[in-house]
């Protein structure tokens, strides 16, 4: 990629963004802090190879954006950001630990203008490690030394959201006999495939890890497992991104072959006009933001103290009905979900503005 560091953070409407370079194992850290109208800014540390560090910060970035968007949406005081550990190689276990406590003493010095947790390439154990220098990491109990995993919250939001998807495209949001591709296995799509598995769901496996996949399809018995390469080719009802970003792409929209995407992953159009071209195909896209908020609802209400598991659940289940009527909002102006959700979150972020008098 040639566009460097400087132009990128210099043409981004965020807030700002912190860089730091960890001497010891040559990671470029970038916290990137999009908007801070409603509160903290927050979102998940992500540690990723990345082919350079202009690749890290441009996705610290898109992923902040995200997380102003879903917060809004969601109705929770925080503002967007990410951070983006972009390590140049898998780390030995030891040079890791190093990292993230210096992470966390970076997250300290900050004084509470960002917020983290879980993201892809880090798990709940990082976050007692990042918690134990700086008190702004969601979950995280250091006294009792104990850290939630988001993962199957997420994965709850995400079924109730092909609930909502299944409903308005077949008329029903029943799943016995669906069939659904999950894309990526992990620590969200294992919970997805087998809460689908469980509503009767007809499951498509597919993983970079292909072991995973085997593994999973066999423990649930009869699912099928795809190539991970060509699997945007799965003829299904619902394919499910949840393994990275930016799959819904030139290349990959003219061979999809289902109605609705519907998935975990943050940031699955490559641009915004990816939006207009499944739109165009007649496939419904389901908000990312909308369908995976259900990690950030729950870790924001154990915030609040609210620990009742049913609670928490049953606001998350609510992502049925939200996206239903963004849904019903897109068909009704014929345009894509995308555009009918990103004015929900204009129109809050609009509100809270003028309240603040910043507009
Ligand atoms: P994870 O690392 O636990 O799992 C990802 C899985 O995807 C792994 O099994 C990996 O092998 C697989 N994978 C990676 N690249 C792939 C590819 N190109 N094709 C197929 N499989 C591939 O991550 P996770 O926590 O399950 O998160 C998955 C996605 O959901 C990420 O995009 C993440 O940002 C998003 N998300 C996660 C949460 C959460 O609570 N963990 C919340 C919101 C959004």
């Amino acid at each position: 990629m040639a566009v460097s560091l400087r132009s990128l953070i210099e043409s981004w409407d965020g807030v700002g963004v912190v860089t730091w370079v960890d001497g010891e194992t040559g990671t470029w850290i970038f916290i990137a802090i999009h908007d801070d109208t409603l509160g903290m800014p927050s979102g998940g540390t992500r540690m990723k190879v990345y082919p350079g560090p202009a690749e890290g910060l441009q996705d610290a970035m898109r992923l902040a954006e995200g997380m102003t968007r879903k917060w809004a949406a969601i109705d929770f005081d925080f503002g967007g950001g990410k951070a983006v550990l972009a390590i140049p190689r898998r780390l030995e276990p030891e040079a890791r630990r190093g990292l993230l406590q210096r992470y966390g003493r970076l997250l300290a010095s900050l004084h509470g203008s960002f917020g983290t947790g879980v993201d892809l390439g880090t798990d709940p154990e990082d976050m007692l490690v990042i918690g134990r220098e700086a008190p702004y990491v969601h979950g995280v109990d250091v006294e009792a030394g104990t850290s939630e995993d988001p993962g199957p919250y997420t994965a709850h939001g995400v079924v109730s959201g092909i609930r909502a998807a299944v409903a308005h495209v077949f008329g029903s949001n029943d799943l016995a006999g669906r069939v659904i591709h999950v894309q990526g296995v992990g620590d969200v799509g294992e919970p997805v495939a087998r809460m689908l598995h469980d509503a009767g769901a007809r499951l498509i496996l597919s993983d970079l890890d292909t072991r995973r996949a085997e593994g999973l399809a066999d423990a649930l018995g009869g699912a099928e497992t795809f190539e991970p390469h060509t699997a945007y080719r799965v003829s299904c009802d619902v394919y499910a991104p949840c393994a990275v970003g930016a799959t819904l792409n030139d290349e990959t929209i003219p061979e999809l072959t289902c109605r609705i995407v519907a998935g975990s992953a943050n940031n699955q159009l490559a641009e915004p006009r990816h939006g207009d071209a499944l739109h165009a195909r007649d496939i419904l896209y389901a908000p990312d933001y909308i369908v995976n908020a259900g990690g950030a609802i729950a870790l924001a209400m154990m915030g609040r103290g609210i620990r009742d598991r049913d609670r928490i659940l049953t606001r998350i289940g609510g992502i049925e009905d939200s996206l239903g009527e963004i849904l019903s909002a897109a068909a009704a102006a014929d345009e894509s979900p995308m555009h009918a959700a990103d004015r929900v979150v204009e129109q809050k972020l609009a509100a809270a503005r003028a309240a603040r008098g910043l507009d």
